[in-house]
């Protein structure tokens, strides 16, 4: 298995999810049930990844992904695989302090009996020598989706998913994925816990792992309950502020952050001058697509405060619930924008 290194100046990429096919599930919906059962799901579902490989590389994506097509929710779908978790026993939460759900429970202690995805990365890692990127659940935001009636603490379970992750981590390092990266939207959420053990409980994650880590943390994807929450945040976000200090001296290579659109001032970035950043150029809460141009400005805003060698494009988030020509349009404006900002770079240099 080769190793993967990026050497293109701006590689480009996304948050991870990406719409699925009509046919596996339906369309423009989160949590969407699958459409097919047993052998032919489970082929639809690595049909659906190579589709989803093919998408990203027409339209000139660097870093490649799965596109998540083989789970549901990017939450759930791993806790599912795990034992200590009753998913009859449900219970009315809010998750991320925003809207309530009915969550599964923590009824023992949990564990992974058996890997998750690795059996897809490596399907992924057969398709293509493109450098890989899968995305896991981070554990900050992977106890924020359950009621816990075991540990009856969120720090502990979230050193028990930590753990459990670090094991699908190398997993998937070994399968020959080139970027593990942890979801972590509730970084935004839960400022004195992500201090006082969250990224710790993210550096137990990448523990051991040669291969380079990734952390995106968002405003979440564009559905209603989200934005309705970004518009009881004011004018200027400041959340990032929050955690970048101790991201900064964490051992995190990467940082994937939402930039486009919304309303982080963009000098926060100084924060963790020496990262790469995973600067989001597209706005996944709108079907409107932006223009080349548009991903420029927003390059050339972060490239103030991100060295140019570690300046990676990507989107805000996961665009699952996007129609699939509005998420293929603001692909191929990624690129574009991209090589508009790669062409100022060599010329000047
Ligand atoms: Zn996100």
């Amino acid at each position: 298995m080769t190793t993967n290194t990026v050497k293109r100046l701006l590689p480009t990429s996304t948050a991870g999810s990406l719409p699925k096919p009509s046919w596996l599930a339906e369309p423009e919906a989160l949590w969407s049930p699958w459409k097919l059962q047993g052998k032919e799901l489970i082929d639809g579902k690595h049909d659906a990844l190579r589709l989803s490989l093919h998408e990203q590389q027409q339209a000139g994506i660097d870093i490649v992904s799965d596109g998540e097509q083989t789970r549901q929710h990017f939450v759930t779908t791993f806790i599912e695989h795990l034992t200590g978790v009753d998913f009859e026993k449900r219970k009315t939460i809010k998750i991320r302090d925003r809207y309530e759900a009915s969550v599964p429970t923590v009824v023992g202690a949990v564990s992974r009996p058996k890997s998750v995805f690795v059996e897809d990365a490596k399907i992924l890692r057969k398709q293509t020598n493109q450098p890989i990127k899968w995305a896991l659940p981070g554990p900050m935001t992977m106890i924020d989706t359950l009621y816990d009636a075991h540990y009856q603490s969120r720090e502990k379970l979230a050193w028990e998913f930590a753990k459990i992750l670090n094991q699908e981590a190398k997993e998937l390092e070994a399968a020959g994925v080139d970027i593990i990266q942890f979801d972590e939207p509730a970084f935004n959420v839960f400022f004195d816990e992500v201090n006082e053990w969250g990224i710790a409980c993210l550096e137990r994650a990448i523990e051991g792992l040669k291969c380079e880590t990734a952390v995106h943390i968002c405003y979440g994807y564009g559905i209603k309950a989200n934005t309705d929450w970004k518009k009881t945040l004011g004018t200027e976000w400041r959340q990032y502020e929050q955690a970048f200090p101790k991201l900064q001296q964490s051992n995190i290579d990467i940082i994937s952050l939402e930039c486009h659109n919304s309303h982080v001032p963009i000098e926060l970035l100084e924060l963790i001058r020496g990262k790469k950043v995973m600067v989001g150029a597209i706005d996944v809460a709108t079907n409107n697509i932006e223009t080349p141009e548009e991903v420029a400005d927003t390059l050339r805003e972060a490239l103030k405060y991100v060295d140019a060698d570690k300046l990676y494009p990507c989107t805000n988030c996961g665009m699952a619930p996007l129609s699939r020509d509005v998420a293929r349009g603001k692909l191929q404006a990624l690129t574009a924008g991209a090589d508009i900002v790669r062409k100022e770079l060599t010329l000047t240099n």
